[in-house]
């Protein structure tokens, strides 16, 4: 799954949860492990990494023009699980996260089609401006 879909549906989580900021944030990283078990092609780390840095700047951007600070915390959350996986970090976080994830026979390259589109309909939900009550 690539860092861009985490990092969108934790935000979109972030901000149409309709609970408490912490518990959507908890939520945003529990997505991390749900979305990480569904079966899906994975990208090169340095393609991932060009469309993470892309999504990244649009999301604060996106917290910039609506003053939430909290939306680029949230889609960093979203990522955070792949952040400590990473070698010498913690090799037990690495154990539960090859635990959740995914594993089985090899996935078509058509399968990120999908995912954009997940991705894509996140990013349109949060870029949908709030509607103005009272004024
Ligand atoms: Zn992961």
């Amino acid at each position: 799954m690539t860092g861009l879909t985490h990092m969108a549906v934790a935000s979109v989580i972030y901000r149409r949860g309709g609970l408490p900021a912490p518990v959507l944030l908890a939520a945003g990283f529990g997505s991390h492990f749900f979305l990480d078990r569904i079966p899906h092609y994975e990208l090169g780390l340095g393609v991932n990494l060009a469309l993470g840095l892309a999504g990244g700047l649009l999301l604060l951007r996106l917290a910039v023009r609506d003053r939430d600070l909290l939306l680029p915390v949230a889609a960093v959350i979203g990522l955070l699980p792949d952040i400590l996986m990473q070698p010498g970090i913690s090799s037990g976080f690495k154990a539960f996260h090859d635990f959740c994830h995914f594993k089985g026979s090899p996935v078509s390259p058509l399968m990120l089609v999908t995912e954009f589109a997940v991705t894509a309909a996140c990013l349109l939900v949060l870029f949908q401006r709030k509607e103005r009550r009272g004024g």
